[in-house]
């Protein structure tokens, strides 16, 4: 079984926080949301961050919400929320 290497887990609490956080350790930390992507490409070396930064519970970057200029979709948007009737109503391909 592969295992991932060691890693710092930062969470920041806010966008700004990790917006300062990302910009402090630059190119040694990358983002994770889901980690799908990333923690199978870090047991294979092909990804090789010092810290991740997770951006999943950040509320500035949940949700679809309808705007003046269209659909809005937040970088920690789920599946989920395309199932909400009124989305599914006004963006079938979601
Ligand atoms: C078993 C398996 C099955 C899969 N099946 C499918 C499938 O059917 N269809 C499909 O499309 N994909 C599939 N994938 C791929 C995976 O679901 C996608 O790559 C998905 O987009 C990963 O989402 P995540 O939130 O887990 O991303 P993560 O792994 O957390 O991140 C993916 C990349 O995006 C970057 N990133 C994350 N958040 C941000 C952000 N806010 N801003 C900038 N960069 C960011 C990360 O640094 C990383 O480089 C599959 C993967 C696995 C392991």
């Amino acid at each position: 079984m592969l295992r991932l290497p060691e890693f710092n887990y930062l969470r920041p609490r806010s966008l700004r926080e990790a917006i300062k956080v990302l910009g402090d350790l630059g190119s040694d930390a990358m983002v994770v949301a889901g980690g799908t992507d990333v923690y199978p490409k870090m047991k294979r070396g092909q990804f090789t961050p010092r810290h991740l930064v997770s951006l999943r519970t950040l509320r500035e970057l949940k949700g679809i919400r309808q705007t003046k200029e269209g659909l809005w979709i937040g970088d920690a948007a789920t599946a989920q929320y395309g199932h909400h009737r009124r989305q599914r109503s006004r963006g079938h391909s979601l």
